[in-house]
């Protein structure tokens, strides 16, 4: 067994021991492996322990990657900060995107999604500790926002995303990430049920079982399975 391998069954036990804690379904919580800086063979390895869903920050890097990897049934989601001159093929080459962080980026991604393709998934990033070096939405701009980016045709708005301040307790972390499932409660009371928000992706390597009690759908874990991270890379 790879420890790949072994660092999937681990996380996976984690999710299932926090589901329990949360009196939750496990099949509720959705594992995003994510792969930044990770190569496509990491990625096929991965996919064969039945990881389906990635996760990636940089478009150029995704882009060689996606294409080397060459997996049917493989879902692409984007979460790194988005130029709004990467929108089109952002638009076109992933099935999500995590990291909407401004109105003008939802508006470009809908312009640039085929009409062939089924509308993009995406999730609203919201600045969950209002932190001056994260990018997001403020939770009080939010309904604002909601209103115009369920307009989009393209588009189909799954939730809200957050990236908290890193924090040690456990209690500590499940504060942010319970402001950010009581956002998503009270834009939910507004909207038709067609509308609702289905998806918090919320949670890491470090805080994945906080997340999980405080409500995520999706987590997203890069160092436990793959390893330290081996390069930094940019767009
Ligand atoms: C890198 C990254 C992750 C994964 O972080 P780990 O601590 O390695 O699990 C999750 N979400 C986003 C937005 C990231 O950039």
């Amino acid at each position: 067994m790879t420890s790949i391998t072994k660092c999937i069954e681990q996380v996976r036990k984690r999710i299932a021991d926090a589901a329990i804690r949360a009196e939750r379904e496990v099949s509720e919580i959705q594992l995003l492996a994510v792969s930044k800086t990770r190569s496509a063979n990491d990625i096929r390895v991965a996919a064969a322990s039945n990881i389906f869903n990635f996760g990636e920050n940089y478009l150029q890097e995704a882009q060689e990657k996606i294409s080397q990897v060459c997996l049917p049934g493989l879902k692409w989601h984007f979460i790194g900060r988005l130029q709004r001159n990467k929108t089109q093929q952002v638009a076109n080459r992933f099935d999500w995107v995590h990291s909407v962080d401004r109105i003008e980026i939802a508006k470009r991604l809908s312009m640039h999604r085929d009409i062939q393709l089924p509308p993009l998934n995406i999730c609203l990033q919201v600045n969950i500790d209002d932190e001056v070096t994260k990018s997001g939405f403020k939770i009080k701009e939010l309904s604002d926002t909601v209103e115009q980016v369920i307009e989009l045709p393209q588009l189909v708005l799954r939730g809200l995303m957050a990236i908290p301040a890193s924090k040690t307790a456990e209690i500590d972390q499940r504060k942010s990430f319970s402001r950010l499932r009581h956002a998503q409660a009270e834009i939910n009371n507004r909207l038709d049920s067609r509308d609702k928000l289905d998806t918090l992706s919320m949670g890491m390597s470090q805080d994945l079982e906080s997340a999980i009690l405080e409500g995520a759908t999706i987590v997203r874990v890069g160092s436990d399975i793959f390893g330290p991270r081996l390069k930094a890379t940019t767009n």
